[in-house]
């Protein structure tokens, strides 16, 4: 006998798919569970064993604080009505077709996880990378744990002067003795302990009013122990419409307060070099050997576009930099997932307002929705993520609303023009059809050992965790936790 229910009654709550752990995927579960109209059941999805996305994987090892958010995802996962599938991939895992017989409702909050391409001769050579890959290696990403940084050069090329740019030349720039107390994995802090990089050349196409950074990131350049930031007063005479737009941004007036004073302080004697270059745009990267050698940049000037949008255009005016290594850090974009819509211009999934479409601009694919740097591209901080997955709730509960009801209660919301059941007519479930595939899905249980064993390295050593990098080692650790549980 089945029972009937309406969709989001307590004998048929919702049931939702949240693709991707990160901090947009924990906000969209946050605001679910607060919904006073809908009975939800939430099951979160990571195609890592650990959650937490960029705040583990993006964030500067040596900015803790903005850490400390993952205390909040935390107290979501503690609500009964969600659960956590670390290890999962959609796409080899599990297939789109798979997920959508489970689940009445899908939110991608698969971020941007790759980065943009500058167009310019040279991008492939060895030597030449993207900041992500950068990033993702000095934080322990799996993925990227086994890429090497030939840091014997003496001299960087960093492109681009947003706040992943200046995570960048941070680390580049620090000393051992200021990176020991931070969560950088072990074998990042061994290559820098020998790096010989002497000179990081910071590159904006742009001028400096125009730069992504905020404050306190370009404050904190000023403050390394063994790195002096250079800028030319030059560069800090603004044009009228630089200066027009300065005065209406609060960022930018401080930003432009903290690099003049930076300027006014000109090099100090210590040992590493921070050099901006504004107004410069990389044309091409020359190689010997095969290996990064130089970088040219080609001279800019702004232009107002009528739009309120100021850019740039080169003069014609080239200059070659001696550099061993070049970190593009213009920004990320998406990835295609099979079976989701995909706009490649944008690189985000198509979408209006968080429901996804079929293409930009058009028709909504029921059932189907998404948060975060997948929905509105690689832009704001963390906590940005948290309005934006509102609105996506939000339109995810009228849809329930406006679902067909009484629904049986193994049936699923009959707006879907996908198919939905498992053939049978029942929704398919999740930890059978995993089961039965064979895929080592990792609880929030499984990972919160993990956390605890990396704590407790990390509490011997002076830092906030000891990174486990190996997912092989993660899931062997797990195993053997689940054989041997330690009893209180
Ligand atoms: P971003 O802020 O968009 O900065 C990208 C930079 O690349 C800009 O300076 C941009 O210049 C430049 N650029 C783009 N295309 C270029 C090209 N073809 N040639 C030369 N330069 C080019 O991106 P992001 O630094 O990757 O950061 C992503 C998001 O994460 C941002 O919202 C950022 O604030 C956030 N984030 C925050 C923190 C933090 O809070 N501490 C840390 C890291 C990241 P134009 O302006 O001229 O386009």
């Amino acid at each position: 006998m089945t029972l009937s229910g309406k969709l989001g009654s307590s004998s048929r709550p919702v049931r939702i798919a949240i693709i991707g752990a990160g901090p947009s995927g924990f906000y969209a579960a946050g605001a679910l569970l607060q919904q006073k109209d809908a009975h939800v059941s939430i099951d979160l999805f990571d195609r890592l064993p650990t959650p937490y996305g960029l705040v583990r994987y993006g964030v500067a090892p040596d900015h803790q604080k903005i850490k400390s958010v993952t205390r909040i995802y935390e107290r979501t996962m503690k609500d009964s009505r969600v659960r956590y599938f670390g290890n999962v991939d959609l796409g080899t895992d599990i297939t789109h077709a798979e997920l959508i017989s489970c689940y009445d409702q899908i939110v991608y909050a698969v971020g941007a996880q790759s980065d943009k391409r500058l167009g310019i001769p040279g991008e492939d050579l060895k030597g030449s990378f993207s900041a992500t890959e950068f990033v993702a290696w000095y934080n322990g990403h799996p993925d990227f744990c086994h890429f090497q940084f030939d840091l014997s050069v003496e001299s960087v090329a960093v492109i681009g002067v947003g706040n992943v740019a200046m995570d960048v030349t941070r680390i580049l720039a620090k000393s051992v003795a200021e990176l020991k107390t931070t969560d950088i994995t072990d074998y990042a802090l061994e290559e820098l302990k020998e790096s010989k990089v002497k000179r990081i050349h910071i590159f904006a196409r742009r001028g400096p009013v125009q730069a992504k950074f905020t404050n306190p990131e370009i404050r904190e350049l000023g403050e390394l122990e063994i790195a002096d930031v250079i800028v030319n007063p030059a560069d800090l005479v603004l044009d009228a419409a630089s200066q027009a737009e300065m005065e209406g941004d609060r960022t930018a007036r401080r930003n432009i307060e903290t690099l003049q004073m930076l300027a006014e302080r000109g090099p100090t004697g210590k040992p590493k070099q921070i050099i901006f270059h504004f107004l410069r745009s990389p044309t091409e990267i020359t190689g010997e050997a095969g290996a990064v050698s130089a970088i040219t940049t080609e001279k800019n000037a702004l232009q107002e576009t009528g739009t309120g949008y100021i850019a740039c255009r080169g003069i014609g005016s080239y200059t070659e930099y001696d550099v061993g290594l070049v970190f593009r850090s213009i920004g990320y974009r998406g990835v295609p997932i099979p079976g989701v819509p995909f706009y490649d211009r944008w690189g985000i999934i198509p979408n209006e307002k968080g429901r996804v479409t079929i293409d930009h601009g058009d028709a909504v694919v029921p059932g189907e929705y998404t948060v975060g740097w997948a929905k509105r591209g690689p832009t704001g901080v963390i906590g940005t993520n948290k309005p934006d997955a509102v609105e996506t709730v939000k339109l995810m509960m009228e849809d329930v609303k406006n679902a067909a009801a009484p629904l049986p209660v193994d049936g699923f919301a009959t707006n879907r023009s996908v198919p939905h059941t498992d053939g049978h007519g029942r929704p398919g479930d999740i930890m059978s059809l995993l089961n039965n595939k064979g895929v080592n899905f990792v609880s929030f249980a499984d990972w919160q050992i993990l956390e605890q064993i990396e704590n407790e390295r990390g509490e011997r050593r002076g830092q906030p965790r000891v990174k486990i990098t190996d997912v092989d080692e993660m899931l062997r650790l797990i195993q053997s936790a689940r054989e041997e549980p330690v009893l209180p």
